[in-house]
């Protein structure tokens, strides 16, 4: 059953193949495989001409003069001595055109309130709070925090600061005081914007309070912008003289008019904090130019983006598939995005559905914890409503199972959609290994193959190419991270220093004899059992095979005979008991699949599993539990309660 190799050895045998229906394919951007082997092949034999011919595509105030500069390897540079504004390009530039009063953003809150802002509204939106940023003394360079809950100020907000040159850094409103303490001190952030509330579950989450608490310890924040969205209850909202601003009373006094400052290509554009799923999450930055062009592209070809689509990505603009996806990447393409500020399952599962019913969505680009939570409360929640405007399915931030697939393409996708699975990361800024949806055949669980100019390859420790072993890319592409915050040695040691040249993302890979892609999960997290390597998206997908399984995460730890041994934390689906029937059943099918040293010493049964606030399952924290070790950083963790029941439960089995 498994193909070995010295490296990781791989235990799914996945042999489904979907291909784009003719229709799908007929109006696509990129309809045939041949189309996209030659664009692929240009794109890695001559990366300068093929991004210089992208880069012309969008506005600049100067051209550059060479498309890439690689003397200081790893400290690339794009579109070197350009200069631009992204603000331009996803707003100025379609002034002209039709676009001009075409839906920008469709938004709608928990409460059912909605707002829609054309392109000509969000851009004297966005002049009108980047010229009440200036007047607060902000300026090119400055850094600002943004805690907001998903309200069009919060794309507002991104896209004001890029305007005037400030360094927007977004923290996901649902973190701690702690986390913002750190990710403001860190960042150095003069000013912080956030607001009196935000709707979630039906309550009103204290964000001003919770900025509050974190700016005790805060001495660069000079300024508060405080947006209205809550109601003055239950959470009065304090505001501080001479330090706090509503945001409505500033943008009254500011001008409509604020010019895009003149960018170089290599400025700061922002900085991104990692979800923190392996340990203390890292300052992400990202520059002007090359990021623009990378996301530009990246949302035309793999979203194939027409003019009449209703886009939309449900990650908060607290995480870079916010950033890159739902503001920056649609708007350069004049898409219209729909933006949600609540939770999934209010007022009742149906929520997701409804929208994509009433607003006619056409293109939905989730995560995979999203899906396995759907599937867990089951498809008579998107059976009630009409999904038929829906022609493209996405899915990113952790391997998607089989089962999960499968889930989306019946269920939501009426095995009409295309579905794109999406592996990237906040350090390289956009999409990297991906399905065209209109020509490339895509398989369950696999991310396919890379976007052009992405020179993929599965790596050996040694850097020799192998089936299965590690992800690396062997080229700069534009998108790329510049560095770590404040700290240059860590970015060269993080990245760089595995193979020379080559960048290390940390993520197990496996490649097909089709040249496709397969993630086998983080390389921290593969799995050494009696002599065999294995990761652990794998072993996860033949729990979740297993009919009454929801989730499942998969540990090893150390055993005094075996030297390590498994450890499977499982959930259940909504109205399955966990028996010791069950558990036995569960470790039958796991050595029935892949073998016996397969099956885990334990199973528990767990309501939850410990994961980051973007929804990723936190494996470091599962081997801390079961361990007995001290707790690793816990401030990405979405809730705390569920490490300590694990532990208790641990403990008494
Ligand atoms: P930290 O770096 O702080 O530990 P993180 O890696 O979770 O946090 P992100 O940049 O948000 O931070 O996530 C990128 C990671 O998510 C990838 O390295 C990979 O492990 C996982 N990932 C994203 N998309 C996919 C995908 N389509 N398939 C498999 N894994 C994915
Ligand atoms: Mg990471």
């Amino acid at each position: 059953m498994t193909l070995k190799s010295k490296n990781i050895e791989t235990i799914l045998a996945e042999k489904r193949v979907f291909k784009p229906s003719k229709k799908f394919q007929q109006r696509a951007h990129i309809a045939s495989m041949k189309e996209y082997l030659s664009l692929y092949e240009k794109s890695i034999k001559d990366p300068e001409k093929f991004w210089g011919k992208v880069a012309s595509e969008l506005t600049w105030f100067k051209k550059w003069s060479k498309v890439l500069d690689e003397t200081e390897a790893p400290f690339y540079k794009w579109f070197v001595n350009g200069k631009t504004n992204i603000t331009v390009n996803c707003l100025d530039r379609h002034l002209d055109t039709a676009t001009r009063n075409k839906a920008a953003i469709i938004w709608e809150g928990e409460p059912k309130d909605r707002r829609t802002l054309t392109y000509s509204q969000l851009l004297q939106e966005v002049s009108l709070f980047a010229s009440a940023l200036k007047n607060l003394g902000i300026q090119r360079g400055d850094r600002v925090a943004i805690y907001l809950p998903m309200i069009p100020e919060l794309a507002i907000s991104v896209l004001a600061c890029a305007r005037i040159g400030a360094v927007h850094t977004v923290i996901f409103a649902g973190f701690s005081a702690e986390a913002i303490r750190d990710r403001v001190l860190d960042s150095e952030s003069k000013l912080v914007i956030t607001s009196d509330g935000g709707w979630r579950k039906g309550n009103i989450l204290p964000l001003k309070q919770t900025v509050d608490d974190a700016l005790h310890e805060c001495p660069c924040v000079r300024h508060v912008v405080v947006v209205k969205r809550g109601q003055g209850e239950p959470f009065p909202c304090h505001i501080k003289e001479g330090r706090d601003h509503w945001y409505h009373r500033i943008i009254d006094d500011a001008s409509a008019k604020c010019p895009a400052e003149p960018m170089d290509s290599e400025d700061m554009l922002f900085l991104l904090y990692t979800s923190g799923t392996t340990g203390k999450p890292k300052g992400i930055i990202h520059t002007t130019g090359g990021y623009m062009v990378y996301t530009y592209l990246t949302s035309k070809y793999v979203f194939d983006l027409r003019p009449e689509d209703v886009y939309w990505c449900t990650a908060d603009i607290g995480w870079v598939t916010g950033h890159s996806y739902l503001v920056y990447g649609p708007l350069m393409n004049g898409a219209t995005v729909f933006m949600y500020e609540g939770a999934p399952n209010w007022p009742d599962w149906g929520r997701f559905w409804s929208m994509i019913q009433d607003n006619s969505i056409s293109i939905f680009y989730t995560a995979p914890t999203a899906i396995r939570a759907f599937m867990k409360w089951g498809e008579e929640w998107p059976n009630k409503y009409d999904l038929s405007s829906l022609r493209l399915l996405g899915t990113v931030g952790e391997s998607i199972n089989p089962e999960a697939w499968m889930w989306y393409h019946r269920v939501i996708g009426a095995e009409k959609c295309p579905i794109v699975d999406t592996w990237w990361q906040t350090e390289t800024g956009g999409i990297m290994i991906t399905p065209l949806p209109g020509c490339v055949p895509t398989k369950p669980g696999s991310a396919t193959v890379p976007f052009f100019g992405v020179d993929a390859a599965v790596l050996s420790e040694e850097g020799k190419e192998v089936e299965a072993g590690i992800l690396s890319i062997r080229k700069p592409w534009p998108g790329m991270l510049r560095g770590i915050y404040g700290d240059k040695e860590r970015y060269k040691q993080t990245y760089w220093s595995k193979w020379p040249g080559k960048y290390f993302p940390g993520d197990g890979a496996r490649k097909d004899s089709d040249g496709y892609f397969w993630i086998l999960g983080r390389i921290d997290d593969v799995v050494n059992v009696a002599g065999h390597r294995i990761g652990t998206a794998e072993l996860e997908s033949i729990f979740v095979e297993y009919p009454s399984v929801a989730e499942s995460a998969v540990i090893g730890i150390d055993h005094e005979i075996k030297g390590k041994c498994l450890v499977g934390f499982i959930t259940l689906k909504d109205g399955v008991l966990a028996t010791e029937a069950l558990e036995k059943e569960l470790k039958e099918w796991a050595g029935k699949k892949i073998g016996r040293f397969a099956i885990p010493d334990k199973i528990i049964f767990s309501a939850d599993l410990p994961k980051t606030r973007s929804g990723k399952i936190m494996r470091r924290l599962l081997r801390d539990i079961a361990t007995g070790r001290a707790l690793g950083n816990v401030t990405t963790l979405a809730e705390s309660n569920v490490v300590e029941q694990l532990r208790e439960k641990y403990e008494e089995d």
